[in-house]
């Protein structure tokens, strides 16, 4: 489930945690930041949003 819109995700295979243990880790879920946390949609508006407030953050910073 994505944490935001609550869509189901891709790539998080649903196992019991026996089975998840079994498997490497890259398996689990999507190897990115935030992955299997949020769908894609969410988590481009999120990262656009990070980014945003840190250029601004340095952009203050250099005055
Ligand atoms: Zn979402």
């Amino acid at each position: 489930m994505c944490a935001v819109c609550g869509q189901p995700l891709n790539g998080v295979p649903r196992l019991r945690p026996v089975e998840l243990r079994k498997l490497p880790k890259t398996a689990k879920r999507p190897e990115r930041m935030y992955g299997g946390v949020l769908c894609p949609s969410c988590l481009t508006k999120l990262l656009k949003k990070t980014i945003r407030s840190q250029v601004l953050q340095q952009l203050q910073a250099r005055q």
